[in-house]
């Protein structure tokens, strides 16, 4: 489990296919099957390089993340890709926020105010007036944290790297993203190492 910002955490739950899913659904464009690992390592390369990414579809990954909502928010535009979240319609909201890291003094001191107080008020509308879970999470920050499943095929997987990994996107969600990446590269090497070396090439920074 990798774990991120003051109490997040992206952990991969279970994955299949991997790069011989990916090598056997590209050749069958060939006709053939694999050819070892140095002629399998130079199709890959040509089908990222190509856009040629529907034979990465043939494997699957399922991650489980905690992140803030505000994250979860930017995460979720990514539609090629499957979600399950914890409801705060169905569960009580834990107080568990996000502190940037080197928040100090008054700001920290302003930041944990202004949640706890959130927070506070939240309960007391719960339990002493009665609202609805539903209704009463309205008053809570973005800052909050929230749990979900991932499941992203290795094409769809690709693009939120490319995206999220890119200078441009926010430190928060990129963090997620090179910690993705690190687990992925070790699960499938060949596709993702030759992704990074597209990637590096593609750079915008
Ligand atoms: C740095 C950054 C800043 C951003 N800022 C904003 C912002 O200010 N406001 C905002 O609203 N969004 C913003 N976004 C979100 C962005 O517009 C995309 O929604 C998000 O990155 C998901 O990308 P995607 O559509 O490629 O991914 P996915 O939804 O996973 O789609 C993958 C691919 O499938 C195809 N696809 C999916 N759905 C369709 C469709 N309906 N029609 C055609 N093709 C489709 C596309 O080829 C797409 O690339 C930002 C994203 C980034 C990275």
């Amino acid at each position: 489990m990798a774990k991120l910002l003051n109490n997040g955490y992206v952990n991969l739950v279970e994955s299949m296919g991997h790069d011989q899913a990916a090598i056997r659904n590209a050749r069958r464009c060939w006709r053939s099957e694999s050819k070892g690992e140095d002629a399998d390592t130079k199709l890959i390369q040509h089908l990222l390089r190509a856009g040629h990414k529907t034979p990465f579809e043939a494997m699957v990954f399922t991650f489980d993340v905690k992140t803030p909502l505000f994250v979860a928010r930017q995460w979720f535009r990514h539609r090629m890709g499957s979600y399950n979240e914890e409801s705060l319609r169905y569960c009580v909201a834990l107080k568990d926020y996000y502190i940037p890291e080197g928040l100090e003094g008054q700001a920290l001191t302003l930041w944990k105010a202004h949640n706890d107080q959130a927070f506070a008020v939240y309960e007391q509308l719960v339990s002493q007036h009665g609202l609805q879970k539903e209704q009463a999470r309205s008053v809570l920050p973005v800052g909050l944290y929230t749990k979900f499943y991932w499941t992203v095929n290795g094409s769809a997987l690709m693009n939120f790297l490319a995206l999220r990994l890119d200078s441009h996107a926010q430190q928060e969600i990129r963090c997620y993203a090179q910690a993705i990446l690190d687990i992925v590269i070790l699960q499938a090497p060949i596709s993702f190492t030759a992704f990074k070396e597209v990637m590096a090439f593609a750079d915008r920074s």
